[in-house]
């Protein structure tokens, strides 16, 4: 049974979480924004929930999840709450937190969308995400009885303006510049921004960092915050490691996944090393060092990002 906290948790250190989603082996994209939650929270005594976010059942798979609890374990990265340890706002995973979401759709203003993917395809889109910008079509219309629908909310109008920790000021009109977006989908499926939302309420989290790719969903999920009365967390949105292009590094630029680092016998502490090199963290010369070592004096400000280049993963390999 999920509830909502009973707020009777008492602690000095600010609550952090990460949140991958087992959709896929972790790359070292996700172990540097792993480190780097780890290592803010540590670094002021702070709590570290891990949540499985495999809310999207149709891609989420039980193996890529305990290669998830290895490969992080592996790295030096440990959590005080998780699906494997459990924790008192538990459960941890997001396919186990469906009458969560259940219950704040319920609370919103949403209404049944039967638009074709091929009017979607149709529609404007925003930003890098190419997620598009939806301007209504289905307000005010009813579904067909058993006909398949997304469910969107009607998003109420306004600006949303946050300081990020590592990007300054962000503001966005959500209604214009996204539209009313999905908050389950027809298939059944949560979507991420409710998901989110509902479980780092639900969880007390106070503070989020996050690969920058997510920073278009956080003006989003701030409206469905207030929307439901739960308060807003700090966000930290840190760079991703890109690839030669210029693009978010993939496979095909040679990246190797953990998992293969691991089972090829690497040592973590130069997996760790290379991260934290590209980060300024440590000179880019040192040849080992372990995630431990780099709590004491970690300031998210002081990041300096120097770029990670092929040659340097290859060494890895
Ligand atoms: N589950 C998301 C991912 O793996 C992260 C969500 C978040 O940090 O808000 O990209």
């Amino acid at each position: 049974m999920c509830s909502w906290p009973k707020g009777q948790v008492v602690q000095a250190g600010p609550r952090g979480r990460h949140a991958p989603s087992p959709t896929g082996r972790l790359h070292l994209g996700n172990a540097r924004t792993a480190l780097l939650t780890w290592l803010d929270l540590r670094s002021r005594g702070g709590r570290v929930v891990l949540r499985i976010e495999d809310n999207d059942f149709t891609r989420s798979r039980a193996e890529l999840e305990q290669r998830i609890y290895r490969d992080l374990a592996w790295l030096g990265i440990d959590w005080d709450e998780g699906p494997d340890v459990g924790g008192a706002f538990g459960p941890y995973r997001q396919s186990e937190r469906g009458e969560l979401y259940a219950a704040a759709l319920a609370r919103l203003d949403s209404y049944a969308c039967t638009c074709s993917r091929a009017q979607l395809r149709a529609l404007p889109t925003m930003g890098a995400t190419g997620e598009v910008v939806y301007p209504g079509t289905c307000r005010g219309r009813a579904a067909a009885p058993g006909q398949a629908a997304a469910i969107r909310w009607r998003v109420p109008p306004g600006e949303v303006a946050f300081v990020d920790r590592v990007l300054g000021p962000v503001r966005q009109r959500v209604a214009e510049e996204v539209g009313d977006f999905v908050l389950r989908r027809a298939d059944g499926v949560w979507a991420y921004q409710l998901a989110v939302v509902v479980d780092d309420g639900a969880m007390q989290i106070d503070e989020v960092l996050r690969g920058a790719d997510l920073l278009d969903s956080t003006p989003r999920q701030i409206l469905l915050q207030r929307a439901l009365g739960l308060p807003t967390p700090t966000y930290a949105h840190v760079p991703l490691i890109l690839g030669p292009g210029g693009a978010k590094l993939s496979k095909r630029d040679g990246a190797p996944d953990l998992s293969a680092l691991r089972e090829a016998g690497v040592a973590p502490e130069r997996v760790i090393a290379v991260l934290a090199g590209s980060l300024g963290l440590v000179g880019p010369e040192l040849r080992a060092v372990a995630a431990r070592e780099l709590v004491a004096g970690f300031a998210l400000g002081a990041l300096r990002e120097r770029p990670l280049t092929l040659e340097t993963l290859t060494l890895l390999r």
